[in-house]
């Protein structure tokens, strides 16, 4: 058994579906491992990198690239917690690349992809919509945000205040 890395930023990476589960060789430490990230934003072209390399930050380092497009970089102040985001932190998937939000002075767990269904399930559909809205300034009509849609939402959740925000994409 290989050991769970894991990732404060990304705790439900085992449920979504960002792990390839195959076996493959690391690119980085050259383990033989069943499960593995194939998502780094390098010069280098790599598709195969285990949990563990994404975990230690040996891979970004050693690539020179980022698991993360982009984030509230703004709402956060303070660089080791850019560090285990962008260096140490797998992405998720989504049309334009993250963007990661962030919430009281720290950046957001990713808990996964929501639609307006989802939303409404969880009974924060109107808070979420209402709240992204505001900070985004534009409005997408409810009945477009599906989860994996085209119009894609992405539920984060706060470590802190344990507030939910939605991020959309593809609207
Ligand atoms: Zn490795
Ligand atoms: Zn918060």
């Amino acid at each position: 058994m290989e050991k769970k890395s894991i990732f404060k930023y990304h705790p439900n990476i085992y449920e979504n579906d960002i792990i390839t589960k195959e076996i493959g060789v690391c690119q980085c430490c050259e383990k033989t491992v069943s499960e593995y990230c194939n998502k780094l934003y390098a010069i280098e072209t790599v598709r195969i990198i285990c949990l563990e390399c994404v975990a230690n930050g040996k891979a970004a380092e050693k690539f020179d690239g980022q698991f993360i497009q982009d984030a509230e970089i703004d709402k956060v102040d303070d660089p080791s917690k850019s560090d285990e985001l962008f260096n140490k932190t797998p992405g998720y998937r989504s049309w334009q690349g993250e963007n990661w939000l962030a919430c009281c002075n720290d950046f957001c767990a990713f808990i996964g992809d929501v639609g307006t269904k989802e939303l409404e399930e969880m009974g924060i559909d109107d808070e979420v919509l209402a709240e992204h809205e505001e900070v985004s300034g534009y409005f997408v009509a409810r009945e477009y945000i599906t989860k994996k849609g085209n119009c894609a939402g992405y539920l984060f959740q706060c470590l802190h205040c344990k507030k939910y925000h939605l991020g959309v994409d593809g609207c």
